[in-house]
């Protein structure tokens, strides 16, 4: 199992949960995002309205859905909470948009991939808050608009792209969330160490936040797994040796970066002379998914400058050689 894999599971998700900042004070980082939305918030409370809707984009694990549970708790108002995959049929939309609150929180993630015949029932909701249903078919067929308290709609993906302009018009606030500095997720690590009640050294948690590959939710289950060798191989402290020691164990390198990572980039190297090689290729000589590579593993090797796009394919840096301590080829 991947360890720097970032999609929670199930087993995983009430640790998230214990560790969810609650307000904007607490949500550390994204300085742009935060201020942005508090003056959204505070105008909306002010003129005693709901918020805007909010579109909220950026690699998983960064932090989008902790921020519209922060949303709903800095507006006071309730969240419900759905994702694009799970609202097969436009009536599983209307079900849940018209139990909703007058000002509730309606949180709908990986939004772009929501049903094309969802989505149609979505744009008056948004727009004009009401839903149109047609009842009956063939001549008798006639359309219903029933009116639906004001919501917020917070939508979030990871790739702004591969949403539909016309749903993506309909936001007001478009967020994008940014890999987050060593500093950042340092600050996160001594944080989550705190309500874990663990002993960590500052050098440790700088260390766990330098393999983090600039992302909390891999920063706070490196740290747990980091304890659990504290507890067993040590007195429960977390050293910097220590947790240098466990993360090798897990086979994380001191960029973050893991067995399938290397893999990937030796592959280019090795069999395609650093590139430039297609997508599809590269995912085939790996045995990985090509859409996987794209969503997952490559956003943090183009941001930390180890591969680059080009229109011919994917090529990997001089700084892939020289991590892997190779000569860089002539030519
Ligand atoms: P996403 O929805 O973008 O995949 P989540 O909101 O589920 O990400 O965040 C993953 C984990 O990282 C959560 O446990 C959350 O507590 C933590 N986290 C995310 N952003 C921050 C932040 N800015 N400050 C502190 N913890 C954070």
């Amino acid at each position: 199992e991947r360890v720097v894999n970032q999609e929670a599971d199930a087993n995983e998700l009430s640790f998230e949960q214990s560790l969810r900042p609650q307000n904007l004070k607490q949500y550390i980082g994204q300085d742009k995002v935060k201020e942005n939305l508090s003056v959204f918030i505070e105008a909306a409370r002010m003129r005693e309205e709901t918020l805007d809707h909010v579109l909220l984009y950026g690699p998983p694990g960064l932090g989008k859905t902790t921020l519209a549970v922060i949303i709903a708790n800095e507006m006071g108002v309730n969240i419900r909470t759905t994702s694009g995959p799970a609202i097969e049929r436009p009536g599983d939309l209307a079900a849940i948009l018209s139990a909703l609150e007058p000002g509730d929180v309606l949180f709908i993630d990986e939004i772009h991939r929501l049903p094309r015949t969802v989505e149609e029932v979505l744009y008056p909701a948004m727009e004009d808050f009401c839903l149109d249903i047609v009842i009956g078919k063939g001549p008798t067929a006639r359309s219903v608009r029933i009116d639906l308290p004001p919501f917020t709609l917070v939508g979030a993906t990871t790739r702004a792209g591969s949403l539909s302009a016309p749903l993506r018009d309909r936001f007001g606030v478009l967020s994008r969330l940014e890999y987050y500095t060593e500093a950042q997720l340092t600050d996160i690590v001594v944080r989550t160490a705190e309500i874990m009640e663990t002993t960590m050294d500052p050098q440790a948690a700088n260390e766990v936040a330098r393999r983090s590959r600039g992302t909390p939710r891999i920063a706070n289950r490196l740290l747990r797994r980091v304890r659990d060798f504290a507890q067993v191989r040590g007195d429960g402290t977390i050293t910097l040796k220590l947790a240098d020691y466990a993360l090798e164990l897990m086979q994380v390198d001191r960029l973050g970066l893991d067995h399938i990572d290397h893999k990937l980039l030796k592959n280019i190297i090795e069999k395609f002379r650093g590139g430039p090689v297609g997508l599809e290729t590269i995912a085939a000589t790996i045995g990985e998914e090509a859409h996987t590579i794209e969503d997952v593993y490559e956003p943090y090797l183009l941001q930390i400058g180890f591969l680059q796009r080009t229109p011919r394919g994917r090529m990997a840096t001089a700084l892939v050689y020289s991590h892997f301590g190779l000569e860089i080829p002539n030519e």
